[in-house]
């Protein structure tokens, strides 16, 4: 009998190459290589395309989405810099890989959804598989005041330009990662914020992400 949780030496065995490929493909820090080894990927996906979990690609989800490509989950996590204990604010939980990551990095994490249905179906999964986050079914443009500030916010998807409510909910010393862009591509753009409140912005390369849907787009 298979269990929806199973998890065989076989894709045991993809992560840890998923893992070495996330190494050659240049990424260095040993607690995100370690998360990608452990977080079972196959398990967001829908049981007919089991086979591609384990490749260096994005896929579609619900709600005309997508989980996003380990290589960019990796990118984004790592520029992080996580810290153990770190406060994280997501926004796009999406299938909750990338919130599982950064868990598995020991982060502590508040995370943002604005599709109804793939709120409902991973704020049911993540749990089940023993990662528990803080869920918000919401929009991300707001951040999460309530929770503010954190030491570090990640945006996984493509935002037409910084929403100023994000930059001031990060810490003084905080780091903000967030892809920016409207067009087919988006600067992966670092935000550090020093202990006197100044923001700097660094590039780090153009990347594919579905787009950051305002109100208006989203309630049609
Ligand atoms: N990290 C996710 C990526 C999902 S794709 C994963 O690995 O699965 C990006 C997600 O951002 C989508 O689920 C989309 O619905 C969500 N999103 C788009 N605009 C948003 C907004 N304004 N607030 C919160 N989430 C948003």
């Amino acid at each position: 009998m298979t269990t929806p949780f199973e998890d065989t030496y076989r894709q045991k065995g993809l992560r840890r190459k998923l893992a070495e490929l996330m190494r050659e493909r240049g990424i260095t820090d040993a607690a995100v290589l370690k998360a990608i080894e452990q977080v079972p990927r196959h398990l967001f996906f829908d049981k007919a395309f089991l086979e591609f979990a384990y490749q260096d690609k994005a896929f579609p989800i619900a709600a005309g989405q997508t989980i996003s490509q380990p290589y960019t989950v990796a990118f984004q996590t790592q520029l992080l810099q996580l810290r153990k204990g770190d406060r994280v604010l997501e926004i796009g939980t999406g299938s909750g890989y990338q919130t599982a990551v950064l868990l598995a990095c020991g982060a502590r994490v508040w995370t943002i959804e604005r599709q109804r249905a793939l709120y409902d179906i991973t704020r049911a999964l993540l749990p089940q598989m023993g990662y528990s986050p803080n869920f918000q079914y919401g929009d991300g443009y707001k951040g999460w005041p309530a929770f503010a500030p954190f030491d570090k916010i990640l945006v996984t998807c493509g935002a037409p330009f910084i929403p100023p409510a994000l930059t001031e909910q990060l810490k003084p010393g905080g780091r903000l990662v967030i892809p920016v862009g409207e067009g087919d591509t988006q600067e992966m753009t670092l935000i550090t914020k020093d202990e006197s409140g100044k923001l700097t912005k660094e590039l780090h390369g153009l990347f594919r992400f579905v787009p950051m849907l305002g109100e208006r787009e989203w309630k049609g």
